[in-house]
């Protein structure tokens, strides 16, 4: 069902009135967690004055140790609809099991689906049986038909719209969190005909280095961003090193966007 041969034309993804997968470039940003009203507000004003779309948010974050920050839960996410309540945005966040997705279901637009749960099957199928549109990340360490096939667990249960996330996968170079794998980008895109969008965050792990993959991603071809964004990086409970302060986020838009227009 994700196979190109089943459709020649882009699969276009319409949420509340705004597109992924057609000609403009979808901007996803915001914090890696949503910490509290203030922080996701700021955030999201930041987001929306750059010209993003979409905000983003963890309210259920696998985090690597029990340890760290798991992200606000159900409060999360009532606060993510508040916001984009206020905004206009359009919300994205991530769902880790069948609950999650249930609760999630009520207040958010896009379903995320995180790299570590990429092949957890059931949860697969329970996106598929939902009615929201699902972002699915690549593996840590998955292959390009691995992940389409974890998209075809989604689709065959029903739910067409999948949105595709490269974020890097795993390698043997370690001063990056992870590798980009731009050329997964016009490869996806020639066997499927689902929106691809990329996650320069997690590719990186670097703040320094989102801005020159964004540029290649845009390059490269891909339908939308996902980029994490903070009002003070430095005092992020989850992922502040690779966050963008909103200053950094507009230079970023302004950058990025003659890149998606012309060569
Ligand atoms: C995230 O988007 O914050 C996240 C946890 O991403 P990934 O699943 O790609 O690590
Ligand atoms: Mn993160």
């Amino acid at each position: 069902l994700a196979s190109r041969e089943v459709s020649e034309e882009n699969t276009v993804i319409k949420v509340r009135g705004v597109t992924i997968g057609a000609d403009q470039v979808a901007v996803i940003a915001g914090p890696c967690a949503v910490e509290s009203r203030e922080q996701l507000m700021k955030a999201a004003q930041a987001a929306r004055r750059a010209g993003a779309r979409f905000l983003r948010g963890g309210a259920f974050k696998p985090r690597t140790s029990p340890y760290s920050f798991q992200g606000m839960e159900e409060e999360g996410l009532k606060l993510l609809a508040e916001v984009s309540e206020q905004t206009g945005l359009v919300t994205v966040s991530e769902v880790i099991d069948e609950d999650s997705l249930e609760r999630a279901t009520a207040y958010i637009d896009i379903l995320q689906i995180g790299t570590r749960n990429m092949q957890n099957f059931r949860l697969l199928k329970a996106a598929g049986q939902s009615n929201k549109p699902i972002l699915l990340k690549r593996g840590l360490s998955a292959t390009i038909e691995e992940w389409l096939m974890a998209a075809e667990y989604i689709m065959s249960e029903g739910n067409q719209s999948v949105i595709l996330c490269e974020r890097g996968i795993r390698t043997f170079e370690t001063y990056t969190r992870n590798t980009l794998d731009l050329s997964a980008i016009p490869l996806v895109k020639s066997l499927s005909h689902l929106p691809v969008v990329v996650d320069p965050s997690h590719a990186t792990g670097k703040r320094e280095l989102v801005l020159p993959m964004t540029l290649a991603a845009v390059a490269a071809g891909a339908d939308g961003l996902l980029v994490e964004m903070h009002p003070n990086p430095a005092k992020a409970l989850c992922d502040g090193p690779q966050s963008l302060n909103p200053e950094q986020f507009l230079q970023l838009m302004e950058s990025a966007r003659p890149v998606a227009q012309a060569i």
